[in-house]
């Protein structure tokens, strides 16, 4: 068969190469110069697969079937005449799914608009932990079509999913789906937000009764997920439920046994038995839990691993403490969302770097956070100017023109006993690579310190 794979980033490459091994004829399409996507050029070179740099001719509509990477938007003509044509448009996490014989090989997708790489880590590591193998793969790093070739009969793969991917899903259905929450993000790509739910309920489109899909009885378009899906649901949140997943005075509660989730609950552990700070986190280590459950893992091994995990780069990262005062890495806040649960881990006074390249960012959401937290506030990047001006009259506001000025302010700033939090609440493009980049930056100014 002919496949054109669009877009040579990761999962692109990766469907690339799976797609040669299989056989097929392949033909790999990407927006970008050579000289732009030089690392994919050097990933291709020795694999003699037919490759195009810098737009996408029509060579590319010569195929049976096309694989699109996440974040080639659904407006992209070459997608639409590709549409046009009724040519089948798949996505990578679809083409690894029709490799996979999943009586051998169980799959977990966990989507969401904050919290995927968080959970995916988590589930990986508590099923690690509990004497089952499982891969964490997707968006989490690892292509899911590098996995699926070599992945030992047993192993369980861990997927994280995002919209982009679920949005051209045909077949591909978990044994475990889970849809931690739901914020408006990625507009521009989507459209609207009902078209953003509507690609998050993929997930659970072609699951059955045999299959478990794990909703936020907090968030209403996660729970609304429910009335879209054939599978087993369960709830998690952080008030008291009929059935589910829940906190009850510091107490996490977790259904005695799955599928039957009409038994009682039983206390799993303390919330402050968690070792990942922030009511976020015990959201994710609930729907995590509740997907270690369905693969009937102990009480005692999930709470094991909850204590033992010890979270993810870039994610409330603790970086270190110089003068009593710690320096929290949140890089990956690239939304309000995230950092307004970031501001809400801390009941030490903060001191708050924000900023980088707004995405329409309503400041206003954070406004209680920062009246009752945040004792100063640093604004860098395209954002300072917005961020100074919301919040200069509610608290102390400073902009920096760079990340190691952001640094040094808050330092001169914090007092003994404060904590310096990096949740900048934007994207990173505007002066990074990527926020993983971004987090780098501000790490290494600490340690400068
Ligand atoms: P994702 O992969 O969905 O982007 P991450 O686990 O990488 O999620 O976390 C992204 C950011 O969101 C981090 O700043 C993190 O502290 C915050 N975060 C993590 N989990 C949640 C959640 N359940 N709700 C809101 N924010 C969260």
């Amino acid at each position: 068969m002919n496949y054109t794979i669009i877009g040579a980033g990761k999962s692109g490459l990766n469907a690339a190469f799976l797609a040669q091994d299989l056989g097929h004829n392949v033909f790999l399409t990407e927006a970008k110069s050579e000289t732009e996507a030089a690392s994919a050029a050097k990933a291709l070179t020795g694999r003699s697969i037919d490759a195009e740099f810098g737009g996408h001719s029509d060579k590319g509509l010569q195929a049976d079937i096309i694989v699109t990477s996440p974040g080639v938007p659904p407006s992209n003509p070459f997608i639409q005449e590709a549409d046009k044509r009724k040519i089948p448009i798949i996505s990578e996490v679809e083409f690894a799914w029709r490799q996979l014989d999943t009586a051998k090989n169980p799959v977990v997708a966990i989507t969401g608009t904050n919290g995927k790489t968080t959970t995916t880590a988590l589930i990986a590591h508590i099923l690690n932990h509990s004497g089952k193998k499982a891969i964490a793969c997707g968006n989490i790093g690892t292509a899911i079509t590098s996995v699926v070739r070599s992945v030992e009969p047993g192993t369980i793969l861990v997927v994280e999913t995002s919209s982009y991917q679920l949005d051209r899903i045909v077949d591909f259905r978990p044994d475990v789906a889970l849809l931690l929450n739901i914020t408006p993000d990625h507009l521009s790509y989507h459209g609207t937000f009902e078209q953003y739910c509507a690609a998050k309920y993929k997930i659970s489109l072609n699951q059955n009764a045999e299959n478990v899909l794990i909703l936020n009885a907090d968030n209403e378009p996660s729970k609304a997920a429910a009335a879209h899906s054939r599978a087993q649901i369960l709830h998690f949140g952080i008030h008291p439920l009929q059935q589910g997943m829940y906190v009850s005075s510091g107490k996490l509660l977790i259904p005695r046994g799955l599928p039957d989730s009409q038994h009682k609950e039983e206390q799993l552990m303390m919330v402050d038995e968690l070792r990942i700070p922030g009511i976020h986190n015990v959201y994710n280590s609930m729907a995590a839990a509740l997907a270690a459950r369905a693969f009937e893992i102990r009480n005692e091994d999930i709470r094991d691993s909850l204590m033992s995990f010890a979270g993810v780069e870039h994610r409330l990262e603790y970086v270190r403490t110089v003068n009593n005062v710690e320096y929290i890495n949140d890089s990956k806040a690239t939304n309000i969302n995230s950092t307004w649960y970031a501001l809400s881990s801390y009941s030490k006074p903060l001191v708050w770097i924000a900023g980088g390249r707004g995405d329409n960012n309503d400041y206003a959401a954070l406004d209680d956070l920062v009246r009752s937290n945040v004792r100063c506030v640093i604004a860098i990047g395209e954002e300072a100017d917005a961020i100074f001006n919301h919040f200069s009259s509610m608290v102390r506001c400073m902009k920096a023109g760079t990340m190691n000025d952001a640094v040094h302010r808050a330092a001169d700033f914090a007092e003994s006993g404060s904590v310096v939090l990096f949740s900048p609440a934007c994207k990173s493009f505007d002066m990074f690579a990527n926020y993983e980049h971004r987090g780098q930056v501000f790490k290494e100014a600490v340690m400068g310190l």
